[in-house]
């Protein structure tokens, strides 16, 4: 069973500290990005059913850019022609979306055309750190936003945090937290702050006041802490779910399980090859194809995607994958695992030959460095 994510590029202004791809775009421009999606599902489909094997799709996420900006009846259209192919029934369809207007009738349409998962881009509930960020609504709307969903009839939805921002403490992110959980959302995805390179943050970083390293340990560890304390149990890196609200679509990634990606900057796993579509909103409407990005799915890649999450790496599930190739996890990689898992940042759990095990959130601070470890003793 894949995955099916759907880029729309389209925000209404830039946020200073963002690389992802998306641009403003006039209404024909969304129309012609939408006829071009139509037909590459339609020609995906075709070729995937020639395939061997499962080819179906149980998740769908609409991802970007603020697909809202689409607007709800080429959205509607697209996930009908995702279902006439090889979308299932009871799939998860997932809707990335901003608060900048009233979104009641959007919602409305969403949730008629079939989609039944939500995450709203809050990031702050103080109103100066929205600014800051340079996002155009405010906590208030965001609010409004979660309200209307629910009359909507959405019952899974998810927001979006950010820690480690300039001049935040302790005290404010809590206030962010604590102002999702009163909203009652099944899910918070809550991101430490990158500085990437090329955006306005980038150029003036030393004068943005970011909280140093020690700052960022406190705010995360006290974060996971507080999530969980309020009912948000910690199955990724970043992300939180009431039991049973984990996302499924984007656990597909960490599981390493196969997903197709279509739009500029879009990337997929299919067949064992990975691919992605440039960073080029042109070239994808002229029908530029996608580009080759190696195999996929390699012993070390499937180990540093499972231990993203809490459940973490199976030795049996492991075994499953990589026994045909000669690959196993060996006892130099556990003996790693022991020192670390004594150092407070992985912890190792069941008998031999069903091991699993999963880093601590002190682990996941330093997942990077952890991982580099562990998968350099494969
Ligand atoms: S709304 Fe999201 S995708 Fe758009 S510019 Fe801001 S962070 Fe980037």
């Amino acid at each position: 069973m894949i995955g099916l994510y759907l880029h729309i590029p389209f925000c209404d202004g830039k946020c200073p500290y963002c690389d992802f791809y998306s641009m403003a775009g006039s209404d024909s421009l969304k129309e012609e990005y939408t006829r071009r999606l139509e037909s590459l599902l339609t020609e995906w489909e075709g070729k995937l059913r020639e395939k061997e094997g499962s080819y179906k799709a149980d998740t769908l996420y609409f991802g970007g850019g603020t697909p809202n900006l689409l607007g709800a009846s080429r959205l509607a259209r697209l996930i009908e022609n995702a279902q006439k192919g090889f979308l299932l029934e009871n799939a998860e369809i997932t809707l990335e979306a901003n608060p900048t207007s009233r979104l009641d009738a959007f919602f409305e349409e969403m949730a008629a055309a079939g989609a039944n998962r939500l995450s709203l881009g809050l990031q702050s509930a103080h109103e100066e750190e929205l600014r800051l960020l340079g996002r155009r609504h405010t906590a208030r709307q965001a609010a409004e936003a979660v309200e209307a969903a629910r009359r909507a009839g959405f019952r899974n939805i998810s927001l979006d945090l950010m820690m480690g921002l300039p001049g935040q403490n302790w005290e404010m992110l809590q206030e962010s937290i604590r102002f999702c959980a009163s909203l009652e959302v099944e899910h918070i995805s809550a991101y430490l702050l990158k500085i990437e390179p090329g955006t306005p943050f980038w150029q003036k970083k030393s004068s943005l006041n970011l909280p140093d390293e020690e700052e960022i340990c406190h705010l995360y560890l006290s974060a996971c802490e507080e999530l969980e304390k309020l009912g948000y149990f910690q199955y990724e890196i970043s992300n939180f779910a009431r039991p049973g609200f984990e996302g499924r679509h984007n656990l597909k990634y960490w599981r390493c399980e196969e997903y197709l990606g279509l739009g500029p900057a879009a990337h997929s796993y299919l067949g064992g090859k990975r691919f992605y579509y440039p960073r080029d909103l042109e070239g994808f409407l002229a029908g530029n194809l996608p580009v080759e990005d190696g195999p996929g799915g390699s012993p070390e890649e499937f180990c540093m995607l499972a231990l993203r999450l809490r459940e973490g790496l199976s030795e049996e599930i492991f075994r499953n994958r990589y026994e045909e190739e000669g690959v196993f996890l060996p006892e130099r990689f556990w003996k790693e695992a022991s020192l670390l898992e004594k150092a407070g940042f992985c912890r190792i759990e069941g008998e031999e030959g069903k091991r699993v095990l999963s880093l601590t959130p002190r682990g996941f601070l330093v997942s990077n460095s952890v991982i580099l470890e562990l998968t350099e003793r494969i």
